[in-house]
């Protein structure tokens, strides 16, 4: 064991702080990563205040962070993908078993024992995982990602959860040239979908609420942008998209985007609004449309992803900050008052 820095909270209504948390040496399987950039997901602020306390109930000290870029310092000694000087990426899982049918086809989002980057019982030193506000993370091999070195790694960071849980469905769903995709919601994760929809070549329509709003989106890839709000606007691609990537976790109306797909058109949400929505039942009927719903990616998906984004230059559009910084992130992130993710430059852990 060693210590290592970390910005953690000591309780659901403190503020995170400066902290010394305890990392396993590195086994022989694993890759020891000093972080370099650390993005924030709204993940991070639910489990820092125990908002999920139903199903995934937070243990203090809690240090969050799953989407982390860095160095590699140090390899076990049967790592044969990593070598020191090496960029990696960690996501939101840092095991799985492996065994089961879910792991088996590369899909370790779903598998029943996966242990999630933080607030998740760790194996190796008992108590809780401990997530990216952090300077050093050691994570076995088959969990860390290969980084593009053309990219900004601040702008990298992000694609670890916001990149990979847009990126996926988009690419379940068929979406390719020629296809007619729409984003509803233009945050963290909307922006993302608009990218990545744009770089395979989709006729892509952004959905807001904010028209101050559209002038981003078309810069960051969208064809059109639709004011939700009008419905005349909404009612001209009535019956036209071939998928609809809903990024919005507030309460909203999904039957007007369900009445948007064409036949066999699929909606998939990724974005969690807490009570339950309300789904017309002849509109998917009709068209045989369907609804669904996604969760980040497996890891070869996220290597794909990543090798995808250095080839189209894609990154997150960040705003970095020093950690100093994160419990004011926090309060705007609530307010949507960030374009489009935080990132937390970890070099300032070293002076907290
Ligand atoms: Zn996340
Ligand atoms: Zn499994």
């Amino acid at each position: 064991m060693y210590n290592t820095k970390a910005y953690s909270a000591a309780s659901a209504t403190s503020p995170l702080t400066s902290d010394t948390i305890a990392r396993r040496d590195p086994t022989e399987h694993d890759v020891q990563i000093e972080i370099l950039f650390c993005g924030i997901c709204h993940s991070d602020v639910h489990s820092v205040r125990n908002e999920w306390s139903g199903f995934m109930p937070s243990v203090y000290p809690i240090v969050p962070g799953h989407e982390i870029v860095g160095r590699v310092t140090k390899v076990g000694s049967a790592v044969t993908k990593y070598k020191p000087g090496d960029l990696a990426g960690v996501g939101c899982m840092v095991d799985s078993d492996r065994t089961c049918p879910n792991c088996q086809a590369g899909l370790e989002q779903f598998c029943p024992n996966m242990t999630l980057t933080y607030n998740f019982p760790d194996k190796h030193l008992g108590g809780v995982t401990y997530g990216g506000y952090s300077d050093s993370i050691v994570v076995e091999e088959r969990f860390v990602l290969r980084v593009p070195e053309n990219l900004d790694l601040a702008g990298v960071a992000p694609l670890l959860c916001a990149g990979i849980t847009t990126y996926s469905p988009l690419r379940h769903w068929g979406v390719t040239e020629g296809k007619k995709v729409g984003v509803v919601g233009l945050g963290g994760l909307g922006h993302m979908g608009v990218k990545f929809a744009h770089a395979l070549g989709a006729h892509v329509v952004v959905f807001t609420t904010s028209p101050d709003k559209k002038e981003d989106a078309l810069r960051l890839g969208a064809d059109e942008v639709v004011v939700s709000r009008n419905t005349d606007e909404m009612q001209k691609h009535a019956g036209s998209f071939d998928f609809i990537l809903d990024t919005v976790s507030a309460k909203h109306d999904i039957n007007a985007y369900i009445d948007l797909l064409r036949l066999d058109g699929n909606i998939t949400l990724v974005g969690a609004p807490e009570k339950p929505l309300d789904v017309a039942a002849f509109s998917l009927i009709m068209a045989r449309r369907s609804l669904s719903g996604s969760s980040i990616g497996g890891i070869p998906e996220t290597q794909e992803m990543l090798d995808f984004c250095g080839k189209h230059n894609i990154t997150a559009d960040v705003e970095v900050i020093p950690i100093q910084q994160v419990n004011e992130a926090y309060e705007r992130l609530l307010k949507s008052d960030v374009k489009y993710r935080f990132c937390i430059d970890m070099a300032s852990l070293k002076s907290a």
